[in-house]
């Protein structure tokens, strides 16, 4: 059968309302133009984000009922910790409430003024927690991570070259080499193995520990198994295991592959730095068997793990983004190409070329595209980045609307909703104007900002 369908019915449904396009238009008003502004009810098809907002399955709600609250040993615990070692052999799991969490712990004890971190390409909050700790974050990207219109299968690669320089520059003060998989701030492009394994060996051999940011794990293997020759017969747990097999630790957060609506972990073989980042879980998260969590998040996420590394379930969920790539390709809409993991970007500096970057055409775009279907997505672009520490304005590199997709959460016809709102889109594109910024806060001013159209 060519039809790749849902694998899964549906037994429990969250009504979504309609709203009529003038209804748009008076509440985009009120959220001074800006989508993050909005009630969330106000929205049909809500493509903001893929963090905490899949479907839990009926196993993990039945789980959740098992869930065990006890403060100290809980058996909820003893069941998560099983569930992550299943999957990435690490020594010490540590549970957070949040990929975040587990950052903020990992580079207090690690970052520091004059360190440097190099990794594909931070995420922004581990970013913000290397910042924050007076060291610095390097994104080693291949060239090819940039361009949106290249072809190559793993974009989410490291530059090995480039990392090679970099720890022979830096050495004495690179305290780990960190690589995200998938790439999400470069677009949700994948890792291959063999560039996972040669990452590892550098950072080896100059003594550094090697920690991967694995939030969408299980996308970057079954890119593994479809692109990287010789892993199309190798069973998706197994190319799990072989990537975490070579690192030193990782981050996570269980909001993405991991089905959770909240959670996270850090792991570490090293049994001094594990010690030392209990301490500071106790301080800042929980004790170490909850760690910031509710008993019960555990055994969601515990059973999310058993679920998210199945085939048929990464077929359709990749299989869904390809869909829409390919019909907006069809239509003539730039798409950031080949389809990335977890979302799906709209290159709106190409498609609106009559909007000048810092009047903002990926914002235009994703407010009309409310306008016209009430569904939500993002910009990644001159709004998000363009404001620099020292107050002057500059052009981000691209100017992007992020349609991520939540998981298990929307079916097909959804996504012909969707491909049928670009094609309106395509009709009204040309009439669009740009936006100006009337209000924003010192900082990340994209969450908050007021906006008017010019
Ligand atoms: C979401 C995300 C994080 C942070 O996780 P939170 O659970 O949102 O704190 C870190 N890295 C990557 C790649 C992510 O996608």
């Amino acid at each position: 059968m060519k039809t790749i369908i849902e694998p899964f019915r549906i037994k429990s449904v969250e009504p979504i309302r309609m709203t009529t396009r003038a209804e748009r238009e008076t509440k985009l008003k009120l959220a001074h133009y800006n989508l993050f502004g909005l009630a969330s009810d106000d929205v049909l098809i809500d493509l903001l984000t893929d963090s905490g907002t899949g479907a839990m399955s009926a196993e993990q709600w039945a789980a959740i009922m098992r869930g065990d609250e006890s403060y100290a040993g809980s058996p909820s615990f003893a069941r998560f910790e099983a569930a992550v070692q299943n999957l990435m052999p690490f020594k010490h799991i540590i549970p957070t409430h949040q990929g975040r969490a587990a950052e903020a712990i990992l580079f207090g004890l690690l970052g520091g003024a004059g360190k440097r971190i190099p990794s594909n390409t931070h995420f922004d909050t581990t970013r913000g927690n290397i910042e924050a700790s007076g060291a610095l974050a390097f994104d080693l990207n291949i060239g090819e991570g940039r361009d949106s219109q290249s072809m190559h299968p793993f974009k989410g690669n490291m530059d090995l070259e480039k990392l090679a320089a970099f720890l022979q520059e830096h050495g004495d003060n690179v305290p780990c080499v960190m690589l995200t998989i998938t790439n999400n701030a470069g677009g949700g492009q994948p890792v291959s193995l063999e560039n996972i394994r040669a990452v590892a060996a550098l950072a080896r051999a100059h003594g550094h520990p090697f920690i991967i940011d694995g939030c969408r794990f299980a996308e970057n293997a079954w890119f593994i198994k479809q692109r990287e020759p010789g892993q199309e017969n190798s069973a998706i747990t197994d190319i799990v295991r072989e990537c975490f097999a070579v690192a030193d630790g990782m981050t996570m957060s269980a909001k993405k592959d991991a089905f959770g609506n909240i959670g996270g972990w850090l792991a570490l073989n090293d049994d001094d730095l594990a010690e030392a980042a209990r301490v500071r879980l106790i301080q800042t998260e929980g004790f170490v068997t909850y760690g910031g969590l509710a008993g019960r998040d555990l055994e969601a996420i515990a059973q999310g793990l058993s679920e998210i590394i199945d085939e048929d379930y990464l077929r359709y969920r990749i299989g869904t983004n390809q869909y829409i790539i390919d019909r907006l390709d069809l239509l003539g809409v730039p798409v950031v190409k080949p389809a990335g993991g977890h979302a799906v970007f709209i290159d709106a500096r190409a498609w609106l070329p009559h909007i000048d970057p810092l009047q903002y055409p990926a914002q235009a775009l994703a407010n009309r595209l409310y306008e016209i279907s009430g569904i939500r997505g993002v910009e990644i672009g001159s709004l998000m980045f363009g404001r620099q520490p020292d107050g002057s304005e500059k052009p981000a590199a691209m100017e992007l609307v992020r349609l991520a997709i939540p998981r298990r959460t929307y079916t097909q016809s959804h996504a012909d909703y969707l491909i049928e709102a670009f094609e309106m889109l395509k009709a009204e594109k040309d009439s669009l104007r740009g936006l100006k910024v009337v209000k924003e806060p010192r900082l990340m001013r994209h969450f908050t900002c007021r906006l008017a159209p010019l």
